[in-house]
C-alpha cells in the first residue's frame, strides 16, 4: 500500500511540482484546492507528466467541515504538505484581513481535523521571517524579525503555532520550509508559474516581457549596498524546492524531527543580483530583454541568500539546479503558455 500524502493547495505552483515528486517518490498524493489561484486543468497536466491522475477534492480549507469529513471518512491519512494560502505581499498590505482570515482559518481546520490523531505536516514558510538579515548567508538559528507584511506575518505566526503545537501534543510532528525565491518550472514546460493578472514577481515578469505580453522590466533600484547596486536573492528552481518537501517528509516518517518540530532553509545558498539574474535570462535563452533602471520598491529586503548546512545535514537534502536550468526552464514554460494561448 502508498502511503497518502495530503497536498492543500496541491494544483498550484509549488504544489503542482511537489505532487510530481510526491508520485515520483512513490506516494500517494491527496489534493485538496480551492481553484483560488490555480486550474483545475493541472490535474491533467499532472497526469500527462506522471500517467497518473491523483485523487482530488475541491475544498476550500476554511470550510472546517469539509476537511474534517475528509480525514474523517479516510483513517489512511497522517501526512500532510501545507502549501495552500494566499501570498501576495503587496495585496496582503492593502487586504490585512483577507490574509489573516484565509491562511490562519486554512491552518486551523487542518489542526482541527487531526486532533487526537498522529500527523506529520510539512509547512511552506518563507525566508521573509528573516527580514533583512544581519550575517549572511541566514541560518535558521538567526533571529526572526518582525513581519514586512502580513502575508509574512501569517508565515512567523504560523510558525510559532505549529511550534506550540508540537511541542504540546506528540503526536504531532512538523517541518516548517522556509523557502528562498522559488523560480522556474518542471522540466516537461507542462506545469509552471501561473501569475495571475501583472506579475509581482521578478521570473515571471522578465518571461513575460520577453515574450511581448508586458513592456521593459524595471529594475527596482541600482544604489543598493550590492556590489552591482541592485536587491540579491536566492533563486530556487521550483523542481529543488518540491524535492526537499519528499525529504521532509521522510524525515517525520522516521520520527526525526527535532523535538517534533524543526525548521529548514530551502536555497541553494547562492545570491543573484536582479542585474545578474537578467543577465542570466538573456545568456542562457539567447532572448535580449528590455529593461529600464527604476526607484527603489518599498520594503524590499537588500540582500538575502540561505545557510543551507542545515538542510544538508539533516534533511539530505540540496538544490541540484543552477541558475541556467531555472532561467531555460521559466522561459520554456512561458513559450508553452504563449503557444496553447493560456493567459
Ligand atoms: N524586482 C524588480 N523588478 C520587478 C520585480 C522584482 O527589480 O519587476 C526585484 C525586487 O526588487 C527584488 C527581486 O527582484 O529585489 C525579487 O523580487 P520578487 O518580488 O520576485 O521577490 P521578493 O522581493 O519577494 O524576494
Amino acid at each position: 500500500m502508498k502511503t497518502k500524502v495530503l497536498v492543500t493547495g496541491g494544483l498550484g505552483y509549488i504544489g503542482s511540482h511537489t505532487v510530481v515528486a510526491l508520485l515520483r517518490a512513490n506516494y500517494e498524493p491527496v489534493i485538496i484546492d480551492n481553484l483560488d489561484n490555480s486550474r483545475i486543468g493541472i490535474l491533467q497536466q499532472i497526469e500527462k507528466i506522471t500517467g497518473v491522475s491523483p485523487e482530488f477534492h475541491y475544498i476550500d480549507l476554511c470550510n472546517e467541515a469539509q476537511l474534517a469529513d475528509l480525514i474523517t471518512n479516510d483513517e489512511s491519512i497522517h501526512n500532510i504538505i501545507h502549501f495552500a494560502a494566499h501570498k501576495a505581499v503587496g495585496e496582503s498590505v492593502a487586504e490585512p484581513l483577507k490574509y489573516y482570515r484565509n491562511n490562519f482559518n486554512s491552518l486551523f481546520s487542518i489542526l482541527k481535523a487531526f486532533e487526537g490523531k498522529k500527523m506529520n505536516l510539512v509547512f511552506s514558510s518563507s525566508c521573509t521571517v528573516y527580514g533583512q538579515p544581519d550575517e549572511l548567508p541566514v541560518s535558521e538559528v538567526a533571529q526572526v524579525k518582525k513581519a514586512e507584511s502580513p502575508y509574512g506575518n501569517t508565515k512567523q505566526v504560523a510558525e510559532e503555532i505549529l511550534q506550540d503545537v508540537a511541542t504540546a501534543d506528540k503526536l504531532k510532528n512538523i517541518i516548517s520550509l522556509r523557502y528562498f525565491n522559488p523560480v522556474g518550472a518542471h522540466e516537461s514546460a507542462l506545469i509552471g508559474e501561473l501569475p495571475s493578472g501583472v506579475p509581482q514577481n521578478l521570473v515571471p515578469f522578465v518571461t513575460q516581457s520577453a515574450a511581448g505580453k508586458r513592456g521593459p522590466i524595471t529594475v527596482f533600484g541600482n544604489d543598493y549596498d550590492t556590489p552591482d547596486g541592485s536587491c540579491i536573492r536566492d533563486y530556487i528552481h521550483v523542481v529543488d524546492l518540491a524535492e526537499a518537501h519528499i525529504a521532509a517528509l521522510q524525515l517525520l516518517e522516521k520520527g526525526n524531527a527535532e523535538g517534533n518540530y524543526d525548521v529548514f532553509n530551502v536555497g541553494t545558498g547562492n545570491g543573484y543580483s536582479v542585474l545578474e539574474l537578467i543577465n542570466a535570462f538573456e545568456t542562457t535563452t539567447g532572448v535580449k530583454l528590455n529593461y529600464q533602471i527604476g526607484p527603489r520598491r518599498a520594503g524590499d529586503i537588500v540582500k538575502v541568500w540561505g545557510d543551507v548546512t542545515k538542510s544538508r545535514e539533516k534533511l539530505g537534502w540540496q538544490a541540484r539546479l543552477g541558475i541556467e536550468e531555472m532561467m531555460r526552464s521559466a522561459w520554456a514554460w512561458e513559450q508553452y503558455l504563449q503557444t496553447n494561448q493560456i493567459n
